[in-house]
């Protein structure tokens, strides 16, 4: 039997076609009946290309309704989908051709879909087996060259039939869509969740808070990244009645505060569902739908998933699962390194787990600084100071120190109106941590540098302070 992927997610679709799956913000609608023909006519336009099973297709474009049949039509002819983020330079793209070899590059979605009305559908869902490559995905890349992590039909069906379910998924919810899609959070995560349920969605280009807050009244469920949410707190109009009617918030891609947690239950009178996943293995636990969704807690690993904390009571953690990618394109030197002798995936995310399996993530295993011999663990840090009076937010990281070999220097952002007094943040901070993970340096700015998933690119910041203690060395990474 076929486990090609693009089947599983059309049975999902609804018995009735002319159902809406994308609701646009113009007040239009597109069915999943034309999502079906659009996608047929794509994989047969990929075919008369020359495209053969296992031919990898990449797309580059901003989001549209076009783009997600590209994605399903090359599932549907057998193909392998390679999306890349539409704000790539040209010299990345280069690289990424150079690496994938895509038989086809799709930058014009619309154009795309309109060119393949003129070829004949493929009806016929091209077979793959449950191992056979469905994508790739280039890894962000912060620390050294973007890896591409190969996920199969298996991988990616696992795991959207696991979310379906333990997130209650059904045709009655209506998915607020504001994710890119050239990423697992917004193409598998959310994408997936709808068509299995054959529920419309929300379609936003991009998160816009007027948009956002008109779409809640029509959705069920959000899926976001934590600066939605700091977004939606910060519009005075976003209330609890706005939300009155949504079923479930649910959020992943970078951690969320607990402070953001906090004031999210107490402006709505519900609990963000969060959940931690990655590139290479999609979503790997999430908090419980029914049950207690803990701030600051990813929750437990999901049905199928084995994960375990390597060495200490907190260590790095390692996964093992039906949806844990089977290694890098053409890097089987990284592939082996990343993955242990018994086949469990080493995550590079640091994090320990209560006796009754719930997760908590405390970092990355890179972004750890060992300071005068001792380890640091710049979240344990970024706590304490994200509770002193007149700080926002703070991100923790070590630069080169001629003493210490890595200084801890926190980046604050301070409330509106705070003047920021780096020796009184440092000698609080001092109140209560030992002396050697207290900052020694505090830098206040306005805002924390983040990638399009909100993740805080710690990168950048040890770079802009590299030379902070006199030492102009980078600490190569
Ligand atoms: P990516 O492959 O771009 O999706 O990035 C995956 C990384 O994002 C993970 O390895 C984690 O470091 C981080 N991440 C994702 N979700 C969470 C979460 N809920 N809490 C903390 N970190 C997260």
């Amino acid at each position: 039997m076929s486990e090609n992927l693009y089947d599983r997610l059309a049975g999902g679709f609804p018995a009735d076609r002319a159902k809406p799956c994308f609701l646009t913000s113009d007040g239009a609608a597109i069915s999943y009946g034309a999502l079906e023909a659009g996608a047929a006519q794509v994989a047969g336009r990929l075919i008369a290309l020359g495209v053969e099973p296992g031919d990898r297709v990449a797309l580059q474009a901003e989001k549209s309704p076009e783009a997600v049949m590209v994605y399903l039509g090359t599932l549907k002819a057998g193909a392998v989908f390679l999306p890349l983020n539409a704000a790539y330079t040209a010299a990345e793209i280069d690289y990424f051709r150079a690496d994938a070899e895509p038989k086809v590059f799709v930058s014009d979605p619309p154009a795309f879909v309109a060119e393949a009305q003129g070829a004949a559908p493929l009806e016929e869902t091209v077979a793959r087996a449950a191992a056979d490559l469905a994508a790739i995905i280039y890894t962000s890349g912060t620390t050294g060259r973007s890896k591409g992590a190969m996920l199969s039909h298996g991988n990616l069906a696992a795991n959207a039939l696991a979310l379906h379910e333990i997130w209650g998924f059904s045709a009655e919810d209506v998915l607020l869509h504001a994710l890119p899609i050239f990423h697992v959070h917004g193409l598998f995560v959310a994408l997936h969740c709808a068509f299995l349920s054959g529920a419309p969605m929300v379609w936003l280009p991009r998160f816009a808070d007027a948009e956002v807050l008109a779409g809640l009244s029509r959705a069920t469920v959000m899926m976001g990244v934590p600066t939605f949410y700091t977004r939606l707190l910060a519009n005075p109009d976003f209330t609890r009645d706005t939300a009155a009617h949504m079923r479930l918030f649910i959020c992943g891609s970078a951690p969320l505060l607990p402070s953001t947690f906090a004031e999210f239950e107490d402006r709505t009178g519900q609990r963000i569902l969060e959940r931690y996943g990655m590139s290479e293995a999609v979503i790997i636990t999430s908090n419980p739908l029914d049950g207690d969704r803990l701030a600051g807690s990813v929750g437990y690993p999901l049905p199928g998933v084995e994960l375990r904390i390597a060495g200490a009571e907190t260590g790095v953690v390692e996964i093992r699962g039906p949806s844990v990618f089977s290694g890098y394109w053409r890097n089987p030197g990284k592939t082996a390194e990343e993955f242990t002798a018994d086949g469990f995936f080493i995550t590079g995310d640091v994090g320990r787990q209560d006796p009754d399996g719930r997760v908590w993530i405390s970092g990355r295993a890179k972004d750890l600084i060992i300071s005068g011999g001792y380890n640091v663990y710049p979240k344990e840090v970024e706590l304490v100071l994200d509770e002193l009076a007149g700080v926002v937010e703070s991100a923790v990281i070590g630069v080169p120190h001629p003493d210490f070999g890595e200084g801890v220097v926190a980046v604050v952002i301070g409330q509106r109106g705070f003047a920021g007094d780096e020796a009184a943040l440092i000698a609080q901070a001092r109140a209560q941590l030992a002396a050697y993970k207290a900052p020694k340096r505090v830098m206040f700015v306005d805002e924390l540098p983040r990638n399009t998933m909100g993740k805080v690119q710690k990168n950048l910041l040890r770079e802009r302070y590299a030379a902070l203690f006199g030492s102009s060395v980078v600490v190569a990474r």
